[in-house]
């Protein structure tokens, strides 16, 4: 009998989960995300999946994030028959999250096709649609915390808190090998693991003494000092104070789940106690507002439940659930806060607030979780003096600011100490959902603790594991290629065209005069026909 690990995403990016375990006639999938970042590696979301999704009997699911829920209407759009495992809290906020997920994807591709009618391009169809999303809702089967479920003969899974957000998950698996020497093989997949200090969730569990484990490596590298809650209001305070003087708009681009909601908490709290100036925050997010729904259903569930109920009561927070009622923010005069989603600026409401402030040296935007590469969140991190938003170019006067204080993710030695407890480890660790930075500090970090390093993999794109095998050597099979591992969680050709558009009419914008700008496009002609003789 044979049992493999395949890495289909989250692969040297931090996006795209989705693992592929195969015993012996059994075949299930370990999350099943969408691919966020540049435009190639989003491709990937349209493709056909690297497996026929009909010979997938079930799938066991971490978290309700998009990156790792996002595909599954595509997969049971495309076949898959069997049951979806999640917890309670995960299936509530995909019952809000997957039907946003298709109307997102429905909006995006009409704008696109019109574009694409305009240059004489081939229409796109949606990945799926809101109809297709509650389809796949039936799917969904729910498990409890802590309590063994056998999905299949020979097959067992339990689930643990990962404190990282409502309903999120650590998996446990345990496989029969049919093999006297060994007669069950004990794997954890990690799932999106939380910080010791949230609001919400006490600290991450989960079981030890284990065969592999499949870890997250997005902060590897990151060392934050340690926070409390107070010391934590105090950092954003200052944030809000210098972002709202002169008049001053402050966007804050953020997850739609968790992040959302624990920085309004920790918002109104502080507008409350007029710590910060008492102006109106507004949260333009549909999804947003429904999720933060969900959370307030739950509050019993969280720690600090109560504080965040009454915290969403306050008569400063707007939400704004229309297309109108959104518009009707960039009518504001004075001093306001604006939360819109996608957390990284590749989606959705925040897209339109940058356009309408990024030019604006009174407006802030406060970056609050991970900014994947290729996304207009890092473009903008990295400082990026003028950006492309939907074909238009914005200058960017705007104060873009970084508040790594409500991360979801345990920090490199937050990780490498849950690795460690785990322990003892007999035959791997494998490391996904990290960009290299993170993905190499994590390695050194648990080399350093005294992890046999030959046996800390980070697999790329679609590479397939024996997990039985017994050496190293044998262990992992070459992959085919959907993608050169080069490119995944890289800027690609499109983020350089961009830059390089930008870059071209800065230069023309500078020079001396209409002779010395006919100069310069000539040479770019003269670079162009030597490419093409
Ligand atoms: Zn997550």
């Amino acid at each position: 009998m044979s049992i493999t690990l395949s890495v289909h995403g989250a692969a040297h990016t931090v996006t795209g989960s989705c693992y592929l375990l195969q015993s012996g006639r059994i075949r299930f999938l370990v999350d099943c995300g969408m691919f966020q970042g540049s435009k190639t590696l989003k491709a990937l979301n349209y493709a056909d999946f690297p497996f026929r999704p009909e010979d997938i009997d079930f799938v066991l699911l971490t978290h309700a994030h998009i990156d790792h829920s996002g595909l599954l209407p595509k997969l049971v759009k495309h076949g898959f028959k069997g049951p979806i495992y999640a917890t309670h809290g995960t299936i509530d906020l995909l019952t809000c999250m997957l039907p946003d997920a298709g109307h997102i994807q429905e909006t995006e591709v009409a704008q696109l096709n019109r574009r694409n009618a305009q240059r004489d391009r081939p229409q796109v169809t949606p990945i799926y649609t809101v109809d297709d999303a509650e389809i796949a809702l039936r799917s969904f089967s729910s498990v409890a915390y802590d309590t063994w479920i056998e999905p299949a003969d020979g097959i067992r899974a339990r689930y643990w808190n990962a404190g990282h957000i409502l309903g999120s998950a650590s998996i446990e698996i345990e496989l029969d090998t049919g093999m006297k020497s060994q007669p069950k093989l004990r794997l954890l997949f990690s799932g999106d693991i939380g910080p010791d200090v949230t609001s919400f969730h006490p600290s991450p569990a989960s079981p030890e003494n284990l065969d592999y484990i499949v870890c997250e490596a997005t902060y590897g590298a990151r060392e934050r000092p340690p926070l409390t809650l107070s010391g934590r209001r105090d950092l954003l305070a200052a944030e809000v104070n210098d972002a709202l003087k002169r008049n001053g708009v402050l966007i804050i681009p953020s997850f739609a789940v968790e992040r959302t909601q624990e920085l309004l908490s920790d918002l109104l709290v502080l507008v409350q106690e007029k710590r910060v100036p008492q102006v109106p925050i507004f949260l333009d997010s549909p999804l947003a507002i429904r999720a933060t729904e969900v959370f307030i259903d739950h509050a019993d569930e969280l720690e600090e439940g109560d504080a965040f109920r009454h915290a969403m009561r306050s008569p400063w927070l707007r939400t704004t659930e229309s297309v109108q009622e959104s518009m009707m923010i960039e009518r504001m005069d004075g001093s306001h806060i604006i939360v819109a989603a996608s957390g990284m600026c590749d989606a959705g409401r925040i897209r339109h607030h940058l356009k309408n402030h990024l030019w604006r040296p009174n407006a802030t935007v406060l970056m609050v979780g991970f900014q994947a590469e290729g996304t207009l969140g890092r473009i903008l991190q990295n400082g990026a003096k003028a950006v492309r938003i939907q074909g238009e170019e914005i200058k960017v006067h705007a104060r873009i600011r970084t508040l790594d204080i409500f991360s979801g993710h345990a920090d490199g030695p937050g990780l490498a100490r849950w690795v460690e407890d785990r322990g003892p480890v007999s035959r791997g660790i494998v490391l996904v959902h990290g960009e290299e930075e993170g993905l190499a500090g994590l390695h050194d970090r648990l080399a350093a603790d005294g992890f046999n390093g030959d046996r800390i993999f980070a697999p790329e794109l679609d590479a397939a594991f024996d997990l039985l095998a017994e050496t190293s050597g044998e262990r992992e099979r070459p992959a085919p290629r959907r993608l050169q591992p080069d490119i995944v969680g890289r800027p690609d050709w499109h983020n350089d065209l961009s830059k390089l558009w930008l870059d071209i009419g800065e230069e023309l914008e500078k020079a001396a005069d209409d002779k010395a700008r006919r100069v310069i496009l000539r040479r770019i002609r003269r670079a162009l026909e030597d490419e093409n003789p």
